[in-house]
């Protein structure tokens, strides 16, 4: 028996239509992952879902592939908008995961004639208008933007028979209830409803209670809790010492692609920079940039060009990278949770991946707390930081202040051996950025061309 056979053979237990099969089998699937199995059937048979399921365990192709099954007896090639009316809307929280989402709905409806199309902030309405005159089966939308097409009257709600809330907990954390209630209430009362969460808050359930109509609860294991397939790791380094642990670390692992994690915007658009200087190709990503600049950083980190990601939490919700390798927590983040998200990005569909975190004194309480949630202890280890670019004497406070400025790990750049290009020089941050807004100390943190 060749490999195609047992992939029809175990998606097709769940009922699904050869023409999504042959889209499956494509896409070089296997089998099933839990919350495939668990959801897909529940879902044909019109149920309502509540999924407790992270990204990377399959929660994409678990509400998209039974949806389209529904849908198909809808499908149709006729060139009329009237035929093609909004049938399924996905929402969610970041355009990130909206045009993730949609590329999955593409491929798996690629051999049906379903029409889909997404919109999301941050770009020209306009340009999305078309898509919806035109007509779609599939909407995949975040809120807001969503909102402005109803105001426009580009589109009408009033046909949808399926509603899936990706990460609706991060809808919830990012705000979006008040806009959720608007959308839910321009839906049909007779309609499908499926809610996928990362976690089961209070919030989350009532927010079920009040959208859902008796439900069937999945959850998957929290993959990335139990780490099996994610060598993690944490480094100890002194905070002015990181961005030279961070470069040897990039070095050391020989990787061809490498997620980092930052807390703060400013954080993620400084390491970013100085990765450049220090000879790698590095990009980074947060809420500050364009959709635009988003969307080329992420392109040119999937196809190669750009060997290092930087990134803030709420930019990278929802990436989804193949094989990606390595991922490393430059600053741990705020929220615990947040760390189990962050790994979850290697280690994807059964593959091995690392997560290594660099940690300083400041952070340990954060340390603390991941090892709580996860339940285990990690050994620190010390980092590795190059001679010559450790700090021996601790930098000097300025006058009436306790300690030397937050960021002061971005005072020397590191020139690795073999780099391209010698690195240029980097202003030193002066202490005069303490308690500045901080706009004004990126302004002093600017590099001297
Ligand atoms: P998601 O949780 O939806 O973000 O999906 C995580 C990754 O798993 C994506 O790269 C999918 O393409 C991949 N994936 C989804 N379903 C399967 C499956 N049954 N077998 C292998 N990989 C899958």
């Amino acid at each position: 028996m060749d490999e195609n056979s047992v992939t029809k053979l175990l998606f097709s237990s769940l009922a699904l239509d050869p023409l999504i099969l042959r889209a499956i089998e494509e896409t070089g699937y296997t089998e099933p992952t839990p919350i495939q199995d668990q959801a897909i059937p529940h879902v044909i048979a019109g149920r309502d879902l509540m999924a407790m399921a992270q990204t990377g365990t399959g929660k994409t192709a678990a509400f998209t592939l039974p949806m389209l099954q529904r849908l198909l007896p809808h499908a149709s090639t006729s060139a009329s908008p009237a035929r093609h009316p909004i049938r399924a809307l996905v929402l969610t929280p970041t355009r990130e995961l909206a045009i993730q989402v949609h590329e999955s709905v593409v491929t798996y409806s690629k051999h049906v004639p379903l029409r889909t199309t997404v919109v999301y902030g941050g770009t020209d309405i306009k340009a999305q208008k078309p898509a919806l005159m035109n007509g779609v089966e599939i909407l995949v939308a975040t809120p807001g933007r969503l909102l402005d097409h109803v105001e426009s009257r580009n589109l009408q709600l009033n046909q949808v028979q399926i509603l899936i809330l990706d990460e609706a907990d991060r809808m919830l954390d990012m705000g979006f209830m008040p806009d959720l209630k608007r959308i839910l209430a321009l839906l049909p009362k007779q309609r499908q409803t499926l809610l996928f969460s990362a976690t089961f808050s209070e919030d989350i359930k009532k927010l079920a209670q009040e959208f859902l109509v008796d439900p069937i609860t999945v959850e998957t294991a929290r993959r990335n809790a139990a780490g099996e397939n994610i060598k993690q790791s944490v480094l100890m380094v002194n905070h002015h010492d990181k961005f030279h642990a961070l470069v040897e670390l990039i070095r050391s692992r020989g990787v061809n692609q490498v997620l980092i994690f930052t807390r703060t915007k400013l954080s993620a658009a400084h390491v970013a920079k100085q990765l450049a200087h220090s000879g790698l190709t590095a990009d980074a990503i947060h809420g500050d940039k364009t959709q635009q600049e988003r969307i080329k950083a992420l392109d040119a980190f999937k196809s190669g060009t750009v060997m290092a990601l930087v990134a803030t939490d709420v930019a990278a919700r929802g990436l989804d990278i193949d094989q990606l390798p390595l991922v490393i927590n430059f600053e741990l983040p705020t929220h615990a949770e947040d760390y189990v998200h962050r790994i979850g990005r290697t280690g994807r569909a059964g593959a091995s991946g690392e997560a290594v975190s660099l940690v300083d004194s400041e952070e340990e309480r954060r340390l603390v707390e991941i090892e709580k949630l996860l339940n285990r202890k990690f050994p620190r280890e010390a980092a590795v930081v190059p001679s010559g670019y450790q700090r021996s004497v601790k930098p000097v406070p300025a006058r009436g202040h306790k300690s030397a400025p937050a960021d002061d790990w971005f005072s020397k750049p590191y020139v690795p051996s073999g780099a391209s290009k010698p690195a240029e020089e980097i202003s030193v941050a002066p202490v005069a950025s303490i308690g500045k807004p901080k706009q004004q100390v990126a302004a002093l943190f600017r590099i001297r061309n």
